[in-house]
């Protein structure tokens, strides 16, 4: 919890505050879940009881959200009683409906987005970029070699291969509105709202090298260590479909793996003499 916690929670009693703020630790370090019963301090010196329900999000191994809900379960001013037993079934079909969100939109093994959310987040970021005349880029990754990476270390290393992507891609997205998603086997996307090609270059060289810096030893592969290939493209006014964005990416990865793998491809190679030193 943040130090600014306490303070949130300075409507319920004294006791029911250290109560929670042990609960949401518990809950944050063992990835759970808890339901339990609070009562709300009001300024008249009377107290409120309340159902209270909180989970934790995890997001390529790391705990990034808390969603929490409180039901007022005593006499409401115009609202028939809740019963305790009916609030902790609401409570139960909240979290329930969130888990199963969660199931929808993201991806189980590596907790990134999946690929119908990206589906789902693209046109729209891309009309907001439109309308604000924001730049928008996409980043899409693939794992070179990867199918003889399964072949030489087995599919379950291959699994951790692309969790240790997952994990590595989300630490590094920083802004708010950054998104990265699973699109599928080994391949991945990164959307950056209101970045131009050179930010979306450099973050995308960063992924490449700290990638590659994890050393997952391949042994099938010339550089020993497994690497990730690259592609960039950012919207313009001729691109203005996700379509046209995730085409004019996907050539540049194509571009990157037929020059060599372990490198990124973007289109404003002679336009921009400044990334020349990326793009290898
Ligand atoms: P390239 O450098 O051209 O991308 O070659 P590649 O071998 O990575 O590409 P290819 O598309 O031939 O192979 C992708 C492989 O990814 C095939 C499959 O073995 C592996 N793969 C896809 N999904 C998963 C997964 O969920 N887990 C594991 N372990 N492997 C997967
Ligand atoms: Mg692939
Ligand atoms: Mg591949």
């Amino acid at each position: 919890p943040t130090p600014e916690l306490p303070q949130a929670l300075a409507f319920l009693t004294m006791g029911d505050q250290c109560l929670l703020l042990s609960l949401i630790d518990q809950a944050i370090s063992t990835s759970g879940s808890f339901c339990v019963s609070l009562e709300l301090s009001c300024p008249d010196g009377s107290t409120r009881p309340v159902i209270c329900s909180a989970t934790v999000m995890i997001v390529g191994g790391k705990p990034v959200h808390l969603f929490g809900t409180m039901i007022e379960t005593g006499p409401l001013d115009n609202a028939p009683n809740m019963t305790k037993d009916a609030a902790e079934m609401l409570v139960h079909l909240i979290i329930a409906n969130r888990d199963l969100e969660q199931l929808a939109l993201h991806d189980e093994l590596t907790g990134l987005a999946n690929r119908r959310r990206f589906n789902d987040i693209l046109p729209s970021q891309i009309e907001t970029a439109r309308r604000t005349g924001q730049e928008l880029s996409l980043i899409l990754i693939d794992i070179d070699d990867f199918k003889s990476y399964n072949d030489h270390h087995g599919h379950p290393a291959g699994d951790d291969a692309l969790r240790a992507l997952g994990t590595l891609l989300n630490g590094i997205l920083r802004r708010a509105g950054d998104f990265a998603a699973r699109l599928g086997g080994e391949e991945f996307a990164i959307v950056l709202p209101t970045t131009g090609i050179a930010g979306a270059v450099a973050l995308a060289e960063r992924m490449r090298r700290e990638f590659a810096g994890l050393r997952i030893s391949h042994t099938g592969n010339s550089s020993g260590v497994l690497t990730i290939s690259l592609g960039v493209a950012v919207t313009d006014p001729s691109i203005i479909t996700g379509k046209m964005l995730i085409e004019a990416a996907d050539q540049m990865l194509y571009r990157a793996k037929r020059n060599g793998r372990d490198r990124i491809g973007n289109l404003t190679l002679s336009s921009h003499p400044a990334d020349l030193h990326i793009v290898r």
